[in-house]
């Protein structure tokens, strides 16, 4: 069966009847461009739920007049046989027309939680995030719905909505799943050049040695200042930002006791990578 849907009336239709034999549904939302780190969410999904929808949607909304919104990789063809071979029972792939009609006019903020971090840099970023996430789990209705860690913050605002708006669905976190060298894999991977590609593991190696200070209980500058090091002795490398901050409300944080993460983004040339590392915190 192609599993590929792009009306949201037909995909209800279906979901309605799958819900009516008693599946539980499991949702795993992304842009497309499918890697093995959007196969661990369809697999987690495979694992506890009896119907997977796959959503592939690259949400203007999210993207700034700046942002890569018409060069971000698409490719549906790949993505529909990527999401068969991992037991994703229907594809949602709607145009931006199904979406977003013109007399769209709704807007979700999820304030303090996407304040800190890529919040400053990507205004309305999150707005559009919250947006879509919210439409897709009306139109999905799932169960329950898979987050990466790769955007904790991203995570963070989508729980935190969940929980504000009481939202009847499960958030259930997954993993980074990384390169051999370190590198979280992200669809943006794909810009990098040669040179840049062999200088992205820096940002992992950055963010694991300042996670190792911060497992000592020092202070968060100490630990930014870690990972800085690392950091500047890659002259390719522009840092955005290293936060070190609360891994409930992804506020920063000054000193590390208790669970905290660690963030950061950094530009190699036109490519804008991002990554964090949760960390106890020393006592
Ligand atoms: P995207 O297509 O980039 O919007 O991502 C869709 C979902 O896949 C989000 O929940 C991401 O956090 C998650 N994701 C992206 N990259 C990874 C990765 N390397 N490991 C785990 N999850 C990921």
């Amino acid at each position: 069966m192609n599993p590929l849907i792009t009306s949201i009336a037909v995909l209800r239709d279906n979901l309605a009847t799958a819900r009516g034999q008693g599946n539980a549904i499991g949702f795993v939302p992304t842009m497309g461009s499918l890697h093995a780190g959007h196969g661990r969410l369809m697999e987690r999904a495979r694992a506890e739920c009896e119907t997977i929808v796959v959503s592939i949607f690259v949400n203007p909304l999210q993207f700034g007049p700046k942002e890569d919104f018409r060069s971000y990789p698409r490719n549906l063809t790949a993505d529909l046989t990527f999401c068969e071979e991992r037991g994703a029972d229907f594809v949602f792939a709607p145009l931006n027309e199904e979406m977003y009609p013109d007399d769209f006019r709704t807007f979700v903020e999820v304030q303090g939680v996407s304040e800190h971090m890529c919040g400053p840099f990507r205004p309305g970023h999150f707005r559009g995030v919250a947006t879509v996430v919210l439409k897709l789990l009306n139109i999905v209705q799932p169960d329950r719905a898979y987050f990466g860690e790769k955007d904790a913050q991203q995570m963070r605002m989508i729980e935190k909505m969940v929980s504000d708006l009481s939202l009847p669905v499960t958030v259930v976190p997954v993993p980074t799943v990384r390169e051999a060298d370190g590198l979280a894999l992200s669809s943006r991977n794909r810009y990098l050049d040669e040179a840049e590609r062999q200088a992205a593991p820096l940002l992992y190696r950055a963010l694991s040695e300042a996670a190792a200070r911060a497992e000592k209980g020092v202070t968060a500058d100490e630990v930014r200042e870690a990972g800085m090091a690392i950091l500047q002795t890659e002259p390719r490398l522009r840092v955005e930002y290293f936060d070190v901050v609360d891994d409930r409300d992804m506020r920063p944080v000054q000193h590390v006791d208790g669970a905290i993460r660690i963030a950061a983004a950094v530009w190699l040339g036109s490519t804008r990578l991002i990554d964090n590392l949760s960390v106890k915190g020393g006592q």
